[in-house]
């Protein structure tokens, strides 16, 4: 009897779970078309990881206006940007001082306007000069204090059923003096110009080693590694619940010396902490230095890559779209960041339908497992880029894996739900195991160091989705 009961048993189980998950399967066929059902059941939805996202742009811009109304900061009353001093300038006013003109709750909305989406319309201002404008804008306030976002993000993480948090923290913050040096900016302009690769990686490896006698550069490391930990461990910001990690970036708009020096840094800050477990590059990618020194960035990728083989990356590669940039530049971004660069994470992936080679490199990227991480909103905010127009069927009909992420829910005013609500309405194609797919995928293609920290997450992901499925209608 007792060996009947366990036979029947081991039959029963697997098949009820397969019952549960189809039953999802066919609850979200039936939804699909509707956003309110669709938004209750991706709601609801354990999301696993969001892995691409700004921790500035993260932040919703209310807490961050209260913060510099609080402490009293400046306002440009045209830009609508704060900061800590601007006393006697022309168009800067305190806070107070607008407060008792008796105009501070009038512009209030204003400023909310410039530092995110909200209210935004068609012709109210130019959607990418508006994302990447407003961080300008509002960072003075998020530098004075980091704590409240961090928290406000863990909150808004968990609330959304999101158990991880992969974010680009802080820029590298030192004191390296680079002025010895900085005629090789010039020099490597000139190389990349004659496309002379092997003499520029010579003559990197020639500024490496200067910057490698400067002991200001051990100091950066352990400066930025021991601020985020700090941070990490006095708000006990993992837990049972959740975790997070995070990507040292680096700004693409920079000279090159001073970029290669700050990329050098974020490796060897990669290289030595497992809260630190990736590197990006961020800044518009069609902004001038961005387009100009584009090839010679992703040699100064592959250079770090062979001194910190361990550390992983993310680039940014082909958020542009055709108009914003001469044609022939939507040929090659992408290519180049996965060929060049040695990229283990591609971020939007836009422009691959111009890529010269797009059939090969989307093989490429599913044979060698490169994920392309997809940011549906943003997207369509910022490059006008939706529906048809998205390369994303492309993707998927290579079996490129993906992982969806936000990219910025505060400037953005989104959530890791609305991603996947506007997936499953536009891209009927993702079934619901490709959907819960893309969430694994968030966790497996993360950059987590710790072995038992992914397991755990996973573990933890696989009750989720069990619990889930078994409360749909
Ligand atoms: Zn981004």
């Amino acid at each position: 009897m007792k060996y009947i009961l366990a036979l029947i048993f081991n039959i029963l189980i697997p098949v009820s779970l397969l019952g549960q998950e189809q039953k999802a399967a066919q609850y979200l066929q039936k939804i699909r078309n509707n956003e309110a059902q669709l938004t209750a059941f991706m709601a609801q939805m354990p999301k696993g990881g969001d892995l691409h996202h700004h921790f500035s742009g993260s932040i919703y811009a209310e807490p961050l206006l209260e913060k510099a109304i609080k402490l009293d900061y400046y306002l440009h009353t045209e830009t609508m940007a704060v900061a800590k001093d601007q006393a006697g300038q022309k168009n800067w006013k305190r806070f107070s001082e607008l407060a008792s003109e008796g105009r501070l709750e009038g512009i209030k909305n204003e400023i909310l306007r410039r530092w995110s989406v909200k209210d935004f319309y068609t012709g109210f201002y130019p959607s990418d000069q508006l994302f990447f404008e407003s961080f300008d804008k509002f960072l003075p306030a998020l530098h004075e204090e980091y704590s409240p976002g961090m928290v406000e993000l863990k909150n808004r993480a968990i609330a959304e059923n999101v158990s991880y948090l992969e974010t680009m923290f802080t820029p590298v913050y030192s004191k390296v003096n680079i002025q010895d040096l900085t005629a090789y900016d010039a020099e490597l302009r000139q190389l990349m110009h004659q496309s002379d690769q092997q003499a520029v990686l010579n003559l990197l490896e020639n500024i490496y080693s200067k910057l490698m006698q400067k002991e200001s550069m051990n100091q950066a490391v352990i400066w930025n590694n021991s601020f985020i930990q700090h941070l990490h461990d006095s708000l006990k910001i993992d837990d049972e619940r959740f975790s997070m990690r995070y990507q040292k970036y680096v700004l693409r708009f920079k000279n090159p010396v001073d970029l290669f020096k700050d990329i050098v840094i974020s490796f060897m800050s990669a290289n030595q902490s497992d809260l630190v477990v990736g590197v990006n590059m961020v800044a518009p990618e069609h902004g001038e230095n961005s387009m100009k020194d584009y090839r010679l960035h992703m040699l100064m990728f592959q250079f770090c890559h062979q001194k910190f083989p361990r550390v992983k990356y993310s680039l940014h590669a082909g958020e542009l779209a055709m108009g914003q940039v001469a044609p022939e530049n939507l040929t090659w971004h992408i290519d180049e960041a996965i060929h060049t660069a040695k990229a283990n994470r591609i971020g939007h992936g836009v422009d691959m339908p111009y890529e010269k080679h797009s059939y090969e490199l989307l093989r490429y990227m599913s044979h060698q497992k490169i994920p392309v991480e997809v940011n549906l909103v943003s997207n369509r905010f910022i490059l006008q880029i939706k529906g048809d127009k998205h390369p994303i069927k492309l993707y998927h009909d290579f079996k490129v894996p993906m992982v969806i992420s936000t990219d910025d829910a505060g400037v953005l005013r989104t959530s890791l739900t609305e991603q996947f609500v506007l997936l499953a309405k536009s891209y009927p194609f993702f079934t619901y195991a490709n959907i819960k797919q893309l969430v694994y995928n968030s966790l497996d293609y993360s950059f987590i160091k710790e072995a038992a920290i992914k397991q755990k997450l996973r573990q933890d992901l696989d009750r989720r989705f069990k619990e889930f499925e078994a409360k749909i209608p």
